[in-house]
């Protein structure tokens, strides 16, 4: 199989690029892994360009908390919420039943404290903005989703440009909320349809990439033409692409072949 690689050299943006005429991802991976570590790389089993369709989790991808646990921090929970997460993302629980069981510890908290927590905790990952605009003016589709809420992802979302949200909606009754969500859940399994079907939307093969942290972008990542792990649990890592362990979100444009000076300030 012809293989091709994209390995970031330093923070200036500088690129090697390898093409192999037969080889496996997977070997070229552990390889440039063992040499390069820690490193901003992605390896492709076809020729590196701009995706067409870009799909992103959020907490911890792009922005740098995880919402749930922060929240929690207002109810006087963090801990014991936030342990939760970190298993979750690390695989180790089931996603559904550790996000009900997180909501439910948050019966009674006033919705107003989700903008309290937002205005207070929330910020973009590094690069978040600036990757995001710059593969819209490429043409890229941008959707982000989450196994989070539309509490948190809508603002997020409009703040970084994105054009779509896939969440999970808080129930609230009397201003408060109830422990409850409205609907179904997106998991993992969602995250990956969401990707499927907005690519197929836009035509057969498009390239697509995909970023997340967790375990629960598992399937999707591997889905995506470019699965980039970002910072990510090391089940994650190992199940995608490419990864960044050291650079921002930026580094993704690097690796992605698109020049500094065309990068779009968010
Ligand atoms: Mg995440």
């Amino acid at each position: 199989m012809r293989i091709a690689a994209a390995v970031m050299l330093d923070f200036c943006g500088d690129v090697l690029q390898i093409m192999l005429p037969n080889g496996d991802p997977a070997t070229l991976r552990r390889v440039l892994d063992t040499h390069f570590a820690p490193s901003d790389l992605l390896v492709s089993a076809q020729e590196i360009a701009v995706p067409r369709l870009f799909v992103s989790d959020m907490d911890s991808t792009m922005i740098g908390q995880e919402c749930i646990d922060e929240l929690a921090d207002f109810a006087g929970l963090k801990d014991r919420v936030a342990a939760i997460t970190e298993r979750a993302m690390q695989g180790e629980l089931d996603f559904v039943s550790a996000l009900t069981e997180r909501v439910g510890l948050l019966a009674g908290l006033p919705e107003d404290t989700i903008a309290t927590c937002l205005a207070d905790r929330i910020r973009p990952m590094e690069g978040a903005r600036t990757l995001v605009a710059t593969l819209k003016s490429k043409g890229c589709r941008t959707v982000l989703v989450t196994g989070g809420f539309h509490h948190f992802a809508d603002p997020v979302a409009e703040d970084l440009g994105f054009e779509h949200v896939v969440g999970n909606r808080l129930t609230v009754v009397d201003g408060k909320l109830t422990g409850g969500l409205v609907g179904g859940i997106v998991d993992s399994a969602v995250k990956r349809r969401v990707l499927v079907e907005e690519a197929l939307r836009l035509g057969e093969n498009v390239p697509t990439l995909a970023t997340g942290d967790g375990a629960n972008d598992i399937p999707m990542i591997e889905a995506a033409t470019w699965g980039i792990a970002f910072r990510a649990k090391p089940k994650a890592r190992s199940a995608a692409d490419g990864w960044i362990d050291r650079g921002d979100l930026t580094a993704i444009l690097s690796l992605l072949g698109i020049p500094r000076d065309e990068w779009v300030a968010g």
